[in-house]
């Protein structure tokens, strides 16, 4: 080996600006962080050439005094701690005074800078760690920092370096989650001359995430909002129905910084359990703000991860937070009749252009806020009929035929046909009647104009029929009428989900002994896993017993799979215990689903009409129920209102 030497300084340098200079977005991150750190409101970040060209960050923030420039690209100076008891309660986004160090060491960098308090303000020149120029100028009070060149006297990493155009795009990222993290700072970010996001910095979370993930995204968002054990989570989730397929959307922010955190990953996968379809990941903005006393962000030189003191106290934040909205602010799923294209899967979301942004701007407060397109989804309710006058109109409607009656109330414009008061009363309207031609009333006969369909209906309001099983299509859809929607629901999907839940309030209550007991042989690790949870399994109506060193016995399964095979339902069960781990609820629930879904009609098989009734009445009057325990939807509504606007009758 040769001999041990101390690295030459310029070479040291290098090195130690690779930890945190790998790629024009790490510069763009740590510049903005810094004017963040400085208190700036406004900041606008300009990139030519994918940032390897020409970077130039501007602030309004509190500018860096004439006689501390040149100190502030020396390694190691920071003005945001001074004693090692700060590094344990870290309020800023930097702290480890490396960023301008590095970034001077590998690039051509240009400071222009000035106090509130200076006349005047100063100009610094340092290419590859060499001065060039320092002088006072006058400039306005901030900051801006332009990088030339980057990587100029380092080829080896430029070979690193992506296509321009990812590597724009990867600056792009690092301002979106600025953006996100930051809802009171107006972000302005201008990519080879064109505006590409601009945020209005009105301090709003619901302003930041629709300028950065647009419209359709803001519109399946719901909020959350909790504190548990001193740690407060709060933000905005998505829909489970809006789920994606990856997890990039997916925002964590820990007192203003963005983080990844395995633990809070976990924590938001484990609150939509059973409501996401597998392989769909939800999307959310949560800011997570904990005492600064309880985290260790001196991890990593890119700051992204973090150290919890108390990883568990930080799950359950977070899971109840999501939890809790979810419960709240879940609605079922509405039927999508849009006309216009629909956007591509491959683009789940588009960043709303500068003209889309200018427009929402400038038609406040008459369009629509944000927070209303955010927050005034599913909110709109039944309203119960007013009058009493028109609780039995629809009986009214059938036995007196030969009234012609509005399908549209309008209660100013009606006069009473029929006065007593015991009676009920039906409304004539005193325009000309509804045609029978239009489209619309087709569809209406389809579902109202047999009298023998409105037998066992109850009647509220006009049309508004309590509930009425339509019929089943395809042997897998229930039709019913509810109040002033139709719904179409996935029969398999809702036995499943009424099953599921009945286990999981009284667990398995019928258990059949098997005629004669089946042998099945299992893996190791399967074997060992069976016979780890032999109580569990009798728990939920499975009588297991070992059965050689390869095998176990099943005596007895739940009453509702005695039809089903057992060989192939005990190999199943088997792999999930491996599978699953070790928690008992974990392995219950999952045994659980196993029995739900196996017992549960399946599409394509024949039911009485009395029995899907019997689902759908159930399905429909628990609001909570909303996917099948594998998170596929159980229901989907298609309003009257919207049935209403496809046929043109209203807009
Ligand atoms: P750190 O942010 O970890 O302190 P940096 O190398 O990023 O280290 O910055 C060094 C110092 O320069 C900062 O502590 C701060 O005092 C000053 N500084 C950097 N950027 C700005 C800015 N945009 N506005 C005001 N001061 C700044
Ligand atoms: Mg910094």
């Amino acid at each position: 080996m040769a001999d041990i030497r101390l690295l030459p300084k310029n070479i040291a340098e290098q090195i130690a600006a690779g930890e945190v200079v790998e790629r024009p977005a790490s510069v763009i991150k740590e510049l903005v962080e810094n004017s963040i750190d400085a208190g700036a409101d406004k900041i606008t970040v300009e990139i030519q050439r994918g940032g390897i060209a020409f970077m130039r960050v501007t602030d309004n923030g509190c500018g860096i005094k004439h006689d501390q420039v040149k100190t502030a690209f020396l390694r190691h100076a920071t003005s945001k701690i001074q004693t090692e008891n700060d590094l344990y309660s870290i309020a800023t986004l930097g702290f480890r005074g490396e960023a301008l160090a590095s970034i001077s060491t590998v690039a051509k960098v240009e400071l222009l800078t000035k106090t509130a308090e200076s006349e005047s303000g100063s100009r610094y020149v340092i290419e590859g760690g060499s001065e060039v120029v320092f002088e006072e100028i006058g400039c306005p009070k901030g900051t801006t920092i332009i990088i030339r060149d980057l990587f100029f006297n380092t080829p080896a990493r430029m070979k690193f370096l992506k296509k321009d155009a990812s590597e724009a795009t990867a600056v792009a990222a690092v301002l979106d989650a600025i953006a996100l993290s930051h809802p009171e700072i107006s972000i302005r970010f201008i990519k080879d001359s064109k505006s590409a996001l601009v945020t209005s910095g009105d301090g709003k979370l619901s302003s930041a995430v629709y300028s950065v993930l647009g419209r359709e995204f803001s519109s399946g968002l719901i909020p959350a909002d909790s504190t548990t054990t001193g740690i407060r989570v709060s933000g905005l989730i998505s829909k489970p129905v809006y789920c994606r397929p990856t997890r990039s959307a997916q925002y964590f922010f820990l007192n203003g910084r963005f983080i990844r955190s395995g633990v809070i990953s976990k924590a938001l996968d484990q609150a939509y359990k059973n409501t996401v379809m597998v392989g769909k990941f939800p999307a959310c903005v949560l800011n997570i703000d904990i005492p600064l006393s309880r985290v260790d962000v001196n991890v990593h030189p890119a700051k992204t991860e973090v150290r919890f003191s108390d990883e568990r106290a930080v799950f359950e934040a977070v899971y109840y937070a999501v939890k809790n909205a979810l419960l709240a602010g879940d609605t079922r799923p509405q039927f999508n009749l849009e006309t216009k294209p629909q956007k591509k899967e491959t683009e789940p979301f588009t960043r709303m252009s500068v003209e889309e942004y200018k427009k929402l701007n400038s038609s406040k407060p008459a369009a629509p806020t944000v927070a209303e397109q955010v927050y005034g989804i599913g909110t709109a309710q039944y309203q119960p009929p007013k009058t009493a006058a028109f609780k039995d109109f629809g009986k009214t409607l059938v036995s007196n035929k030969t009234v012609n009656v509005s399908f549209k109330s309008e209660p100013e414009t009606v006069k009473p046909l029929v006065t007593e008061p015991e009676k009920p009363v039906a409304f004539v309207k005193t325009e000309e009647p509804v045609q029978k031609e239009k489209p619309y009333q087709q569809i209406l006969d389809l579902v109202l104009d047999d009298e023998t369909k409105f037998e066992n209906a109850t009647f509220i309001e006009e049309n508004e029929i309590e509930f009425k099983y339509i019929g089943e299509v395809f042997r897998t859809y229930i039709i019913v009428q509810k109040k002033g929607s139709i719904w179409f629901i996935d029969k398999h999907a809702a036995h499943e989900r009424l099953l599921y839940n009945k286990l999981k309030s009284e667990g398995v209550t019928e258990v059949q002994t098997l005629l004669s007991p089946v042998s099945v042989t299992l893996s190791r690790e399967e074997h060992r896993a069976v016979l780890d949870n032999l109580e569990l399994l009798r728990k939920s109506g499975f009588e297991v017993e070992e059965f050689g060193t390869a095998s176990v016995l099943v005596r007895a399964v739940p009453a509702s799979l005695v039809k089903t095979d057992v060989m192939f339902l005990m190999c199943d069960i088997a792999a999930n215990l491996v599978k699953f781990g070790k928690a008992e609820t974990d392995i219950l629930d999952d045994l659980y689903h196993n029995i739900a879904c196996r017992s549960a009609v399946k599409g394509g098989n024949a039911q009485s009409a009395a029995e899907l009734e019997e689902f759908a009445r159930k399905i429909l009057s628990d609001n909570s129920i909303m996917y099948c325990p594998h998170g596929r939807p159980v229901a989907f509504e298609l309003k009257k209102s919207e049935l209403e606007r496809q046929f043109g009758r209203t807009k």
